[in-house]
Order: structure tokens, then sequence, then C-alpha cells
């Protein structure tokens, strides 16, 4: 482990944990509630025990067999998967990430309950289902009437415990150009949970262009990955 990379991810790791508790009491919330998910994706593995050391448990991954190569290198991180999953490689899925945050089909839900009774009989894996709140063609996940109509199928699935929605906001430079998303998730959420009690109140939403206004819109899981690592492909520190 470099050292001087340690205390580079220390102090990054201070710097957002501390923006973040800023959002948290302009909006009156407890900053306790909102866990950062490091997103390492691209950084390489000889980074990620540095990270671990420097108290970035959760790891957000966007790509299988990414995540595969690099999980030796960071034991005792918890892993969570951010980016499409085929279903070629939920198998794999299942069996190394911790939270699956992206599943976006009836289709994926199904398959991934089949998997987790059979890998891991009685401990229902979490998920999250994402959900495109802007109807961006572009993105993948469930409308919001589609999620309502697939909701009390997906919640009766035993595999699988339904932690929250997560959503991929539009890329900003004006982190307050996402806000309506953010609230759009937030509003969605309180909507279902209303109607169809089992769907967890977790909200993965914002990133390291905008994690302060999800936050102050509700998030419960910030996903940042340049605002700790640095920008992807610049140097490493
Ligand atoms: C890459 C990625 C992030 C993190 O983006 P940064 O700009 O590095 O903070 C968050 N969520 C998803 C789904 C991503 O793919």
């Amino acid at each position: 482990m470099n050292p001087d990379d340690l205390v580079f991810l220390t102090r990054a790791r201070s710097s957002v944990l501390e923006r973040i508790s800023l959002a948290a009491r302009r909006a009156g919330r407890d900053p306790a509630t909102i866990q950062l998910v490091a997103v390492s994706k691209t950084v390489p593995a000889d980074r990620l025990r540095a990270a671990t050391a420097a108290g970035l448990r959760d790891l957000g991954e966007n790509r299988v067999q990414e995540a595969l190569d690099k999980q030796s290198g960071a034991p005792g991180a918890r892993w969570h998967l951010i980016g499409p999953l085929q279903s070629n490689k939920a198998r794999r899925a299942v069996e190394i990430f911790d939270q699956i945050q992206t599943v976006d089909s009836d289709e994926l839900a199904t398959r991934l309950d089949r998997m987790a009774l059979e890998m891991r009989p009685g401990r229902p894996l979490p998920i999250l289902l994402q959900v495109n709140v802007d109807e961006d063609p572009a993105k993948a996940g469930f409308t919001a009437a589609g999620l309502e109509a697939a909701l009390p199928g997906l919640i009766a699935l035993p595999g699988l415990e339904i932690r929250g929605l997560m959503t991929v906001g539009r890329f900003v430079t004006d982190p307050e150009a996402a806000r309506p998303t953010f609230v759009r998730l937030r509003r969605l959420s309180e909507h279902i949970r209303h109607t169809a009690p089992g769907l967890g109140p977790e909200l993965s939403m914002g990133m390291s262009a905008d994690f302060e206004v999800a936050v102050e819109e509700g998030a419960t899981i910030v996903r940042v990955g340049q605002a700790i690592f640095g920008a992807r492909g610049g140097p490493a520190v």
C-alpha cells in the first residue's frame, strides 16, 4: 500500500463526509443516516487496499468482471453493483456482490431471486430497484408506472430483500439541475411505501457532481467516485 495514497484517501473521505454532513444539517437530517459508497470503477486494485484502510468500506463497481478481478485486493470491503447487469452475469453477481443497486426489470429480479434462493438460502439478497424517473430513453430502469405495476410481484419474491430505490441522474454541470430528479425519486418512494409496504426506505442517488443536493433531497446512499479517488483517467494521486 502506498502510504501517500492512504493519506490522500483519508483526507478525501473526511472531506466528502464533511460535505455530506453539512448538506444533511441544512436539510435537518441526521448525517449518520447517509451511507457513502466509494465508486471504485477504473481504480486499480492496489489503491483499494488503501481505500479500505482509510475507512472506505463500501465500494461501488459497475462491471462484474472488474469487481471480481479486484476483490482479493480489498478484503473486508462491501461490494455494491452500480452498473447494468446482463442476465448471463447474474449468477456471478449474486456470488460476489453484497448489494445489487441496478435491478431494472422484472426478468432480472426473477432471475436473481432464483439464484439467491439456490446460492444463499435463508439470506435474501439485498437489492435496490433502479428507476428511470426522468423517463430518459438513454437510461435503464423501471418507469414510475412500471414500478408500481411490478412491485407487488417483486415484493413477493422470497430470495430478494428490496431495500429501496436507486436512480442515475442526468449528467449535470450545475448540481441544481439534478434536484428535480432527486425530488421525483423521493416522492415516488414515499407514494409507493404508502400503498405497498415491503419496499425499503433506501434512496441511492447523487454522485460527485451533485451528492450534496441529493442529500438535501433525502438520499440515504450517495455514490461518489471522482470526488474521492480523483478524476478518472487522470493521475492516481
Ligand atoms: C460512475 C458512477 C458513479 C460515480 O460517479 P462520479 O462522478 O465518479 O462520482 C455513480 N453512480 C453510477 C451509476 C456510476 O456509474
